[in-house]
C-alpha cells in the first residue's frame, strides 16, 4: 500500500534519513559506517513516501512503499538516467584529478549568461551524489547543466557519463591523487579518459593541453577537441597570454585580469579569484562557453560575475593576521597552487602551515619533499604538521629555508602556534581532510 497519492511524483531522493522531507524516496545504500537499511524506519518517520531497498526491512509502517531492487545504487542511477533523458538539456561534464569543483563552478558562471544552468551542489560528484543532483535538481526550466564527475576507480566515469550523457567533456589534469586506489598514474589517466570516450560523435572534448596525459586523450575522440592552457595548440584553443593582478571584489582574496587568445578571438577577462591554477580552470570555462554557443565576450562576462566566496580558498582576517584558509583538502598540485597564491600575497611575513597529504601511496615521501621545496620558494616560515610532513621540512631545508618547524603531533603544533605566528603575517593553512587543518584556522582566530 502506498502512502498518499500513488500517482504523485516523488518529491526528492535522499540517501540520508536526516534529510528526508515528506513525500521523498529514501534510497537505502550501504555506507562505510552504517547500512541505509537500518535507517528506513527513520525515513518513514520523516514522511518518506517510499524507499528503494535491497531486502525487506522490519518496522516499516503500513503506507510506506518498499521498492525492492537487486541494487539500490544502480536503481538510483537508472532513475537519474531516465530523468535526464526527459530533458533536451545541453550537458557539460568535468573530471580530472584536481580542479573539478573550481572548473565546474566557473563553467556554471559562464553558461549561466546564456542558459538556466544546473550544477551539482558543492561536491556531489560520485555515483551517489551525481544521480541525486540530477534527480533533485534537473527540470524543464534548465537549458544546460554542468556536472562534476569524481573517479574512485576504473569504470566509474563511464558509469556517470552513461547517466548524465554529456555532449562536452572537460578534463583538467591527471595527477597522483587517490593513487592508493588506482596504483599508477597511467591507470588514473585511463580512468579519466573514459569521459572522452563516452562523448557522442558530435561531442566536444575540452582538454588541458599543458598536461601531456590529458592532451593524449584526444586520441580517444578524433572528432572535435578544444585545447586550453598556457600554450595554444590545435585548431581550436583557448590560451593564456598573461595575467595581471586586478582590484579584488569586496571581501575577496584577490583578482586578476587575464589576457586570453583563442580561435574565436582575443579577450581581457576579469576574474575575481586569485591564482594561476584558477586562471587555467577559467580557460576551460571559456572553452565550454564557446563550444556551447556563447561568444568569447559573453563567456568572459560570465567569469567576471563569479562569487569568490564559493571558492575553496578563503580569506580570514583576524587581529592583523591574514589567513588563507584552504583547509578543505590537499594534493601536491593543489598545495603548490596555494603556495603560489601565498607567494604573491604582498605584505608581511609569509607562513605556510601544511598538514600531511594522504592517499599518495608509494609517491608520498617524494611528493612531500617536493612540496617542501616549493614552500621554501613561497614562504618565509614553514610549519609542517604530521608524520608525512617530515618530508616537507626536509625539502624546505634542502631548498634553503631557514625557519622550518616540524611537529609530528597536531596538538603540539596547535599549542605552539602562538609563538610561531605574529600580527602582520599572511598565513596559508592547508592539508588533507583527515588532518582537520581548520582547527589551526580556529586557533589562530582565538589567538589573534
Ligand atoms: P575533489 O576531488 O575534492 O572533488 P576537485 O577536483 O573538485 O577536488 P577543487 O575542489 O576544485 O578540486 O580544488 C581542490 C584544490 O585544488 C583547491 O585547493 C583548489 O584551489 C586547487 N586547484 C583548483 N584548480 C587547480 C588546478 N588547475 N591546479 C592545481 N590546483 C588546483
Ligand atoms: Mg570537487
Amino acid at each position: 500500500m502506498l502512502r498518499g497519492d500513488p500517482g504523485a511524483p516523488v518529491a526528492g531522493f535522499r540517501h540520508d534519513s536526516r534529510q528526508v522531507q515528506p513525500g521523498d524516496c529514501f534510497v537505502a545504500l550501504p555506507g562505510a559506517r552504517t547500512d541505509g537499511h537500518l535507517h528506513v524506519p527513520a525515513a518513514a518517520a520523516a514522511g518518506a513516501a517510499c524507499a528503494l531497498v535491497a531486502r525487506d526491512v522490519p518496522g516499516v509502517p503500513p503506507g510506506m512503499a518498499l521498492i525492492r531492487v537487486p541494487d539500490p545504487l544502480l536503481a538510483l542511477g537508472s532513475a537519474a538516467a531516465r530523468h535526464r533523458q526527459q530533458f533536451p538539456v545541453r550537458v557539460a561534464a568535468v573530471t580530472g584529478s584536481v580542479g573539478k569543483t573550481t572548473t565546474k563552478d566557473l563553467v556554471w558562471a559562464v553558461l549561466s549568461r546564456r542558459y538556466r544552468t544546473l550544477r551539482n551542489p558543492g561536491n556531489l560528484n560520485s555515483e551517489v551524489g551525481l544521480p541525486l543532483a540530477i534527480l533533485n535538481g534537473l527540470g524543464p526550466e534548465h537549458g544546460a547543466a554542468v556536472l562534476e564527475m569524481a573517479m574512485r576507480g576504473p569504470g566509474q566515469i563511464a558509469y556517470l557519463a552513461s547517466i548524465a550523457r554529456p555532449e562536452v567533456g572537460v578534463v583538467t589534469c591527471v595527477a597522483p591523487v587517490h593513487l592508493e586506489l588506482l596504483g599508477t598514474i597511467e591507470n588514473i589517466a585511463r580512468a579519466k579518459a573514459e569521459l572522452v570516450q563516452a562523448l557522442p560523435a558530435d561531442g566536444v572534448a575540452i582538454l588541458n593541453g599543458d598536461d601531456p596525459r590529458v592532451a593524449a586523450m584526444a586520441a580517444a575522440h578524433p572528432r572535435r577537441v578544444v585545447y586550453y592552457g598556457k600554450v595554444a595548440r590545435g585548431t581550436e584553443f583557448v590560451a593564456l597570454e598573461g595575467a595581471e593582478p586586478a582590484p579584488p571584489p569586496p571581501g575577496g582574496l584577490g583578482a586578476q585580469r587575464l589576457r586570453v587568445r583563442s580561435h574565436a578571438g582575443q579577450a581581457q577577462v576579469y576574474l575575481p579569484v586569485p591564482g594561476e591554477h584558477v586562471a587555467l580552470d577559467a580557460l576551460a570555462a571559456l572553452a565550454a562557453g564557446l563550444v556551447m554557443g556563447l561568444s568569447l565576450e559573453e563567456a568572459a562576462e560570465g567569469l567576471s560575475t563569479v562569487d569568490p566566496g564559493e571558492f575553496r580558498m578563503r580569506l580570514v582576517e583576524t587581529g592583523g593576521v591574514r589567513i588563507l584558509d584552504d583547509t578543505y583538502n590537499a594534493s601536491p598540485a593543489s598545495v603548490k597552487a596555494a603556495l603560489a597564491v601565498l607567494a604573491r600575497s604582498g605584505q608581511g611575513r609569509r607562513t605556510a602551515i601544511l598538514g600531511d597529504m594522504f592517499e599518495l601511496g608509494a609517491l608520498a615521501a617524494a611528493a612531500h619533499r617536493e612540496v617542501g621545496q616549493a614552500a621554501a620558494a613561497a614562504a618565509d616560515v614553514l610549519v609542517a604538521v604530521g608524520e608525512l610532513a617530515r618530508g616537507y621540512a626536509e625539502g624546505a631545508r634542502e631548498a634553503g629555508l631557514a625557519e622550518v618547524h616540524h611537529f609530528v603531533d597536531r596538538q603540539a603544533a596547535l599549542a605552539a602556534l602562538a609563538g610561531l605566528v605574529q600580527p602582520g603575517d599572511t598565513v596559508l593553512v592547508k592539508g588533507s581532510r583527515g588532518m582537520r587543518m581548520e582547527e589551526f584556522v580556529e586557533r589562530l582566530r582565538l589567538l589573534f
